[in-house]
């Protein structure tokens, strides 16, 4: 969907919008190189113990576990807090498929909860009533990399004794009342799949610092360790992936830096009481910005539309993003969500990477100026 103008002014609407950009660190393919030499590629390679150390120096943890995908992380995580055939898990219907998918690798039930009003964030009340015996562990969910301040909803989940699962999958960065994304509930899922702002094509770690957990979580990710007494999956993740994530974290700061000014000019630009502003979030927290996220006042569906002829398709187009309910695999688990609902058919994603150029940023400016202020 180029136009002439996009054309003319050098707006590459697939280079806008695939947020793929980590230019290779200095020293990358030595690395490799190294690495091709030494010829120990495995999951069970050196290099592994010392991209962990790094992840959880990163964050803050006492322990980071490597493995393949974010997704092997939530099943991982979800499976080792005991979810199995008849539990119940708690999501938020804001929830991408990513997300939902591991409840049912692990054979389990997932429930439905609201968030609070245009928030991330899980509404304790709703978790409240939704709480069951069976209930074995809730997601929590900073999707888009905006914060989920869900403080009030971990109260009562702690109350109960069900651990919090973070799917922080696409949050490496943000934080919440300062404190990382991934580190806030008993266990953090991250992706280092392409698209993330770490990136090592595909792969994935958790965070935690609850030393127990990490073990039986490294355990059963690496086959019982084949001690032949605990069970296991192979989702370790090989040794070059760990190389580049390594080299590539180095410079994490530098793109969530890059990431914030983009989104910085592209907000300052924004038309005051339009019909367009930022998806609100606590004072204390800051977004990684994976996206840039604004709620459309009035019909969203026209906004939507109009980005995506504009070459910039939000999630609702370029994914088919809706509520969690809403996709046949989860319409057998809708519960009524208006809060959630609202904020996944109101909102619209844009990019701010850090490999976008000024052109395109200025293209980003100029269509949102304009939908702004439309009637
Ligand atoms: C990317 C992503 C996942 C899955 O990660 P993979 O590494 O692709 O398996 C899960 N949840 C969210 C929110 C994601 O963005």
């Amino acid at each position: 969907m180029t136009s002439d103008l996009q054309t003319a002014i050098g707006f590459d609407a697939v280079h806008a919008v695939n947020d793929r950009y980590t230019p290779p660190p200095a020293g990358e393919l030595d690395a490799l190189a190294d690495l091709l030499d030494d010829g120990r590629l495995s999951g069970g390679a050196p290099i592994l113990a010392a991209y962990e150390h790094a992840l959880a120096a990163w964050f803050g943890v006492r322990r980071a576990v490597a493995v393949n995908s974010g997704s092997s992380a939530l099943h991982a995580s979800l499976h080792t807090l005991g979810v199995r055939y008849g539990s119940e898990v708690l999501i938020p219907a804001t929830a991408p498929l990513p997300t939902a998918m591991p409840i049912l690798t692990c054979g389990a039930t997932p429930v439905i909860v609201d968030t609070l009003p245009d928030r991330l964030a899980l509404d304790p009340d709703d978790i409240e009533a939704k709480l069951t015996p069976r209930t074995r562990a809730a997601i929590t969910l900073p999707m888009w990399g905006y914060p989920a301040d869900d403080r009030a909803a971990r109260q009562l989940l702690d109350e109960a004794g069900v651990p919090v699962v973070e799917d922080a999958c696409q949050a490496h960065g943000t934080r919440v009342a300062g404190r990382y994304a991934g580190t806030l509930g008993r266990v953090g899922c991250l992706s280092t799949h392409d698209r993330k702002p770490l990136s090592t094509g595909e792969g994935g770690f958790v965070l935690t610092d609850d030393e127990d957990l990490a073990e039986r979580i490294d355990y059963y990710t690496h086959l019982g360790h084949l001690r032949g007494n605990l069970h296991g999956v192979n989702a370790k993740l090989a040794a070059p992936l760990a190389a580049i994530g390594l080299r590539r974290l180095a410079r994490l700061t530098e793109q969530l830096d890059a990431r914030r000014a983009n989104a910085r000019l592209v907000l300052d630009a924004l038309p005051p009481n339009g019909r367009l502003r930022e998806l609100p979030y606590g004072p204390a927290d800051t977004p990684n910005f994976y996206n840039l996220v604004l709620l459309v006042r009035g019909e969203p569906a026209p906004v939507a539309a109009a980005l995506a002829t504009a070459g910039l398709p939000p999630d609702s187009i370029r994914y088919g993003y809706r509520p969690l309910y809403h996709q046949p695999l989860f319409q057998r688990y809708a519960r009524r969500c208006p809060n959630a609902e609202r904020l996944a058919t109101a909102s619209v994603q844009l990019p701010v990477h850090p490999g976008m150029s000024e052109l395109e940023l200025q293209w980003v400016t100029d269509r949102l100026a304009d939908l702004a202020t439309g009637d």
